[in-house]
């Protein structure tokens, strides 16, 4: 590791103490859905109300995947999802901090 500049702090101590403000994070997003029980003679069902669910759909190995949630989460599920983004952003300036820093260089 290159020495730093006093009263600096080393981009990599930077990015961690930002990166740890936005835990908890999240990438994917959050869909409420109307599922169908399929039981005969379902009210919610046949006025079409159905019976809503709240689910996290992300991508995991290549594949779309899903998972419900408990309704009382949607809050905090949707500041990590926030907070996901951000992070996602951070990134994308690392990537440019780094190439920059690599021109610097030469
Ligand atoms: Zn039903």
């Amino acid at each position: 590791m290159k020495p730093t500049q006093p009263g600096r702090k080393a981009p990599e101590t930077a990015f961690a103490k930002k990166a740890a403000a936005l835990w908890p994070c999240a990438k994917g997003s959050l869909t409420w859905v109307r599922n169908r029980c399929g039981r005969p003679g379902c009210k919610r069902c046949a006025s079409g109300e159905g019976h809503p669910a709240l689910l996290y759909t992300f991508r995991k190995d290549g594949r779309q995947r899903a998972m419900s949630v408990r309704p009382e989460l949607e809050g905090a599920m949707r500041k990590a999802i926030e907070n996901g983004r951000a992070l996602e952003a951070l990134m994308v300036e690392c990537g440019i901090a780094t190439v920059r820093a690599g021109r610097a260089r030469r």
